[in-house]
């Protein structure tokens, strides 16, 4: 998408203020201004209402009841899936596995996809601006296998560098990882480029769209990866959602990876047939009332739409990076070209938790810490940052009131 961060739009953010219930309350005795979304969104209140009505009305399991609440749970569980596949633009609803979020769909692919294809000797590649999540999972499996994990670098600017990504795409390399877009630098990886690339290998790519779904539309057909991750809490749906898309050859030829009831065709103790997918890759109980909430929040994204969503977003992260950007000895963390509304900074001879800490007082939440990226603050060479993680339910004013806050926490520490 290409827009830049001085496009006027007439966004009526009051309006879409007004549908998100916890956005009014106060902390401290001050307003709240919320700039924790890249850590999880709020919710609209379609999505609360959603989940209560669940309960109220249709709760029953779904997929092993004949009576009619059944047929509801199941149809609201079922209707999410073909949400989320049209969301992401996925050939078919039966690719999509649902989840618990990012942490488990890459877990699945690492047990299920990669384990039974490592040996020693080969290797996974990932990149240092990854979230832990797209670390962990492939050094345990690189440990039982006797395979290694390698890690394409990024420049000072927070950009992948990309040459030197396809360089690392070696013959001994049986799954390529990347993040579509960094949780602490905003960097928005050239995806495409990279999955051209790996299908030229005959490498199969997995992308963690946990940070890219909340901000821009996803096509996973047009982006061209075999495996894709996403997160439901972070894109105004309840925790504990997500989904996994993956390509129908893999999910065929991979095995289940949780046994247990509804993925299976015929249990024997001679020999248990399974489900085709996706319910291969669902045994137990699913989070029902959660999928009936994602679903409003896909409803809730399409009432809006993402054209509007980015110019807005795009338009509130130039003005923050302005604005952080005229206080003195303020470093910023990320600065490619293209990026979502994530701003990463420390301010020198102040801890990134004290500013977090006496910013809360003042009612503005932000994240410090290490965002989940060891690997990114070890190349930075820092032990945390703080995060400022904007969504299209923020405001100028509500920057501003960040601004004055940060000035004011900066004169006590200074
Ligand atoms: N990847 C990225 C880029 C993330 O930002 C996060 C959440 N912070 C995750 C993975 C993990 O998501 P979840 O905990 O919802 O599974």
């Amino acid at each position: 998408m290409n827009v830049t961060a001085s496009t006027p739009t007439v966004f009526d953010v009051q309006r879409i203020r007004a549908d998100f219930p916890l956005l009014s309350r106060s902390v401290h005795g001050k307003p709240l201004v919320y700039l924790d979304n890249a850590n999880t969104s709020q919710k609209p209140a379609s999505v609360i209402e959603a989940v209560n009505a669940h309960y109220r009305e249709r709760n029953a399991n779904v997929a092993r009841a004949v009576h009619q609440l059944g047929e509801e749970a199941t149809a609201g569980y079922e209707g999410a899936r073909d949400k989320l596949a049209r969301f992401i633009n996925a050939p078919s609803r039966n690719e999509l596995i649902l989840t618990s979020g990012t942490t488990q769909s890459i877990n699945l692919v690492a047990y299920s996809y990669a384990l039974p294809r490592l040996k020693a000797g080969d290797a996974i590649l990932t990149t240092v601006m990854e979230h832990h999540a797209n670390i962990v999972p492939w050094q345990l499996v690189a440990a039982r296998s006797g395979a290694t994990v390698k890690a394409a670098p990024i420049n000072e600017r927070g950009e992948l560098i990309v040459d030197k990504y396809l360089e690392m795409l070696t013959p001994e390399v049986k799954l390529a990882c990347v993040t579509h877009v960094s949780n602490v630098l905003g960097t928005v990886n050239p995806v495409r480029e990279i999955a051209r690339e790996c299908r030229k290998r005959g490498i199969a790519l997995l992308v963690d769209g946990s940070q890219a779904v909340p901000h821009r539309p996803v096509d996973v057909q047009a982006l061209g990866c075999d495996f894709y991750a996403i997160t439901g809490h972070k894109m105004l749906g309840p925790t504990g959602t997500g989904a996994l898309w993956a390509k129908r050859e893999h999910l065929e030829a991979m095995p289940p990876f949780f046994g247990g009831g509804e993925m299976i065709r015929e249990v024997r103790f001679s020999g248990t047939t399974f489900a085709a997918p996706p319910h291969k890759f669902e045994a137990g109980t699913p989070n029902i009332a959660g999928f009936v909430g994602l679903a409003a929040a896909i409803d809730y994204y399409e009432s809006i739409g993402f054209e509007a969503i980015h110019a807005w977003e795009q338009q509130l992260l130039g003005y923050a990076t302005e604005r952080l950007r005229e206080i003195p000895g303020l470093r910023i963390f990320g600065e490619a070209p293209e990026k979502e509304p994530v701003i990463s900074f420390l301010l020198d001879g102040a801890q990134a938790t004290d500013m977090a800490t006496l910013l809360d007082l003042q009612g503005i939440a932000v994240r410090s810490g290490h965002h989940c990226a060891h690997p990114l603050m070890q190349f930075y060479d820092v032990p945390a940052t703080l995060r400022a993680s904007l969504a299209f339910y923020n405001t100028r004013e509500e920057i501003d009131a960040f601004i004055v806050a940060l000035l004011k926490v900066r004169k006590l520490l200074m």
